[in-house]
């Protein structure tokens, strides 16, 4: 029964009779619910609530199959727009009297046996992913990128850690990682399946998939993506020896990511020793230097000062002004309200780029804008057209209106 489709109506508004058409049903198979107004909030729940948008009623897939039925179903004229985690920073996973597919029970993950990849499932949320990753030593690159994975443009978690030993715990290190990404790497997808405008599973090819690494879930709902996983050796190391023999007091481990010359993004660890016995911290310098690939390893005695001036060395200065800050005990409940802060956003971010308009980049960060505040042909630049050409082949007819990127909204 638990893995039984759901279908849930919106509770005493609206019952399944308008989901119903003469010419398409839902399996029998599916559960129908006219459910509790708490459950249907659940179900729907996403960042940006607005309560206009509430959707006609929420289906809940467990499987592919059951995707494409609804993707069969909607064929006759339902709208519908899918929903995984609901954190769209514009709210777009709800409109207003569209069918809400929940895809959140596709939430498989399967881990290849030479750990190399993942299978994870549509619905996936990182949590569940870390969690089932972090069981095999594993990790996985992941940028928030419009409903997708992707990888992360910062510190690459996914080689084998670096150990160094320096007093002051300064970084510095070598490595031999036999599977590095680069620091931007869009293959990190390597494959996917989706279901189409007609309700068929395919495996998205070379063209398809490009389109889906570069920001694409306008082309159907995807059901399964293959990512690269990468071994935390360092980190599994680090635990095992903390395990086997708790680290003293005296030993401080720092981690740091940063970017160093010839090495990239990298994941580092540095180490000091705050103990007369010189010898012992000598001793776990070495073992910790051991864990990795080590460049530096020249511990030497330093007083507290000097080791306070080389933390400061790494501090840099050059913000202005000064920030400001309040602390409340609840947000409030006046839905009116947004439309006065959505303005007074707006006027501020007109100030800033009027008062200094070549500063500017084109356009922001693609996964925290809005429509109404994206310029889609500036985000994806000379990679534009061909997006948008893609979409035409892949869905002319725009079945998936709802999807973001919104290009022909
Ligand atoms: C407080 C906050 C902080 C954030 N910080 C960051 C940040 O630091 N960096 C960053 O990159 N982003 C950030 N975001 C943006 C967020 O990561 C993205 O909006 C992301 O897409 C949300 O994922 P989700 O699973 O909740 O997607 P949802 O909101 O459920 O869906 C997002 C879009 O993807 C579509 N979609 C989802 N799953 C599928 C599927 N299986 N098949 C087809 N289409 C699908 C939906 O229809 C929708 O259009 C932040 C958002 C919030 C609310």
């Amino acid at each position: 029964m638990g893995n039984q489709p759901l279908l849930l109506a919106r509770p005493s508004q609206i019952g399944f009779g308008a989901l119903s058409n003469s010419r398409s049903c839902l399996a029998s198979s599916w559960r129908r619910r006219k459910s509790g107004a708490a459950k249907f909030e659940e179900a729907r729940a996403r960042f940006a609530q607005r309560e206009e948008d509430a959707p006609l009623a929420v289906a809940r897939p467990r499987i592919a199959a059951d995707v494409q039925a609804l993707v069969r179903y909607c064929a006759n004229g339902v709208d519908f727009v899918i929903r995984r985690g609901g954190h769209d920073c514009a709210g777009r996973t709800q409109v207003r009297g569209a069918l809400a597919i929940v895809v959140r029970g596709l939430d498989h993950v399967r881990v290849a046996e030479d750990d190399e990849t993942a299978a994870v499932g549509g619905g996936v949320i990182l949590r569940n992913l870390a969690r089932v990753l972090d069981a095999r030593g594993l990790v996985t690159l992941v940028r928030f990128l419009k409903g997708g994975l992707l990888i992360v443009v910062g510190v690459e978690i996914g080689v084998p850690l670096l150990a160094l030993a320096t007093p002051a715990g300064l970084p510095s290190a070598a490595t031999a990682r036999s599977r590095r990404p680069t620091a931007w790497e869009p293959t990190q997808i390597i494959g996917a399946k989706l279901v189409n405008l007609k309700g068929e599973l395919v495996n998205a090819e070379d063209e398809l998939l490009k389109g889906i690494r570069g920001g694409g879930w306008i082309f159907g709902v995807i059901v399964e993506l293959t990512i690269k996983a990468y071994p935390l050796k360092g980190t599994e190391a680090l635990e095992k020896l903390a395990a086997e023999q708790p680290p003293p007091k005296a030993l401080q481990i720092q981690h740091f990511g940063i970017e160093l010359p010839n090495l990239g993004k990298v994941l580092t660890v540095g180490a000091t020793w705050a103990n007369p016995d010189r010898e012992e911290g000598r001793r776990w310098m070495g073992k910790i230097a051991s864990l990795g690939n080590c460049l530096m390893n020249n511990p030497e005695p330093q007083s507290v000062t000097a080791y306070i001036g080389t933390n400061e060395a790494m501090v840099t200065y050059g913000s202005y002004g000064r920030g400001f800050t309040v602390s409340m005990r609840k947000l409030t409940p006046q839905q009116d309200l947004e439309t006065k802060g959505a303005d007074w956003v707006r006027e501020l971010a007109r100030d800033l780029r009027e008062s200094d308009p070549d500063n500017f980049l084109d356009s922001p960060y693609v996964t925290l804008v809005g429509d109404d505040d994206a310029d889609y042909r500036k985000i994806y630049g000379p990679h534009y057209d061909a997006f948008v050409a893609l979409k035409r082949v892949y869905d002319p007819d725009n079945a998936f209106k709802y999807a973001v990127p919104r290009f022909f909204a």
